[in-house]
């Protein structure tokens, strides 16, 4: 309960950093509006606190709102009407257009990572407790029998938006449902005509052109330590996307326990990695490889960003900071992290 305070905390923290110096709706509510008023929402969905910045049109927060919920509400793992409550408890059946297309990229992306995502990984998931909030750690013959169940392969979709799972299989799309959303959120406003918004969904953060006066958009990378901030990139239409082993984790006997489960042992991975953030055009890739990265841990996670041309990546170890070099010149260290030393990864 105390790391989820933490978080929300966190994230409010991150979007006043972002805004510092902007004014609100409520202020500019006397004056003319112009494409450069900003009007924001807050939205408690998925788990999260989401705050919707939109410069120069005011209705369409509402209509993001909508959408939010309607997405919430076919990916949920535990509300009984969506469509993934629905499968997961029936191994399979069919399921809404917009169900099918994330199930189906967050498919590809399990294969593109090798399984390092794996979108059934769900019931161990829930072994320890991160769905229920009661936590525990299973036993080793308890884990070795849920994966068992886990294997990404074994889930099928056909042409008519079907799924099958594998008996006593279940599936979640929490490591990549909120990068979807941010990507379904962005169509919405561009073709609403906004040019300028930034979209924090629970510290995934999506913008839309730059601010208003032309300035790249400062986005703040959390401190995995807890304390404030260790980083800032400055970026123009792009999705900005964290996990780290702080967001979510219950310690026993002085082990920290984290959400992010390596589906190779059932554990949450454990390697160097305190934190990763994918920094790309499209959210949900980004949100999926995130994940995916973390749980590779560095070594690999370095291979994987050489063979691929879609991302740029923030790795957090407890040696300092490593940046993909496309993000020299636009990522600067604060905080803790100020005075150390950022390594630079080249493709060679
Ligand atoms: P994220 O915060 O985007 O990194 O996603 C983490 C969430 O995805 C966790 O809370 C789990 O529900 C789920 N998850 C954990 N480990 C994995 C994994 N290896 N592959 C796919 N989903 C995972
Ligand atoms: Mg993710």
């Amino acid at each position: 309960m105390i790391n989820r305070i933490f978080c929300l905390i966190a994230s409010i923290c991150l979007v006043l950093l972002m805004f510092n110096g902007c004014s609100n709706s409520s202020e500019n509510s006397e004056n003319k509006r112009t494409s450069t008023d900003p009007y924001s929402s807050t939205v408690y969905a998925m788990d999260t606190v989401m705050e919707l910045t939109v410069y120069g049109n005011e209705d369409i927060l509402e209509k993001s709102e909508d959408l939010i919920y309607e997405l919430e509400s076919k990916f949920s793992v535990t509300d009984t009407e969506s469509d993934i409550y629905n499968i997961n408890h029936n191994s399979g059946g069919a399921v809404s257009p917009d169900t099918d297309e994330l199930l189906k990229l967050a498919l590809t992306l399990c294969e593109r990572s090798e399984g390092a995502l794996d979108i059934s990984i769900y019931p161990v998931v829930q072994a320890w407790g991160f769905t229920s909030g009661e936590n525990r750690i299973p036993s080793e013959a308890e884990l070795e029998e849920l994966l068992r169940l886990v294997d990404y392969r074994a889930v099928s979709v056909d042409e008519n938006n079907n799924v099958t799972l594998a008996p006593g299989m279940e599936i979640d799309l929490g490591s990549v449902a909120k990068g979807y959303t941010g990507n379904r959120l962005v169509e919405l406003l561009s073709e609403n005509g906004v040019t300028n918004a930034v979209l924090n969904l629970g510290g995934n953060v999506h913008v839309i052109g730059s601010k208003p006066n032309g300035e790249a958009w400062k986005v703040a990378v959390t401190d995995p330590s807890g304390e404030g901030y260790a980083g800032m990139l400055k970026v123009v239409d792009k999705a900005v996307i964290t996990s780290g082993g702080y967001e979510r984790f219950f310690e026993q006997d002085g082990v920290r326990y984290h959400h992010i489960i390596d589906p190779t042992t059932g554990y949450p991975a454990n390697n160097d990695f305190l934190s990763v953030t994918v920094i790309g055009s499209n959210g949900a890739v980004c949100d999926a490889l995130s994940t995916a990265l973390f749980v590779m841990g560095p070594d690999r996670a370095t291979e994987f960003w050489k063979k691929s041309d879609d991302f740029e990546a923030i790795f957090i170890t407890s040696e300092g900071i490593s940046i993909t070099e496309g993000l020299e010149g636009v990522f600067s260290p604060l905080g803790n992290y100020q005075n150390e030393k950022v390594t630079v990864l080249y493709r060679d």
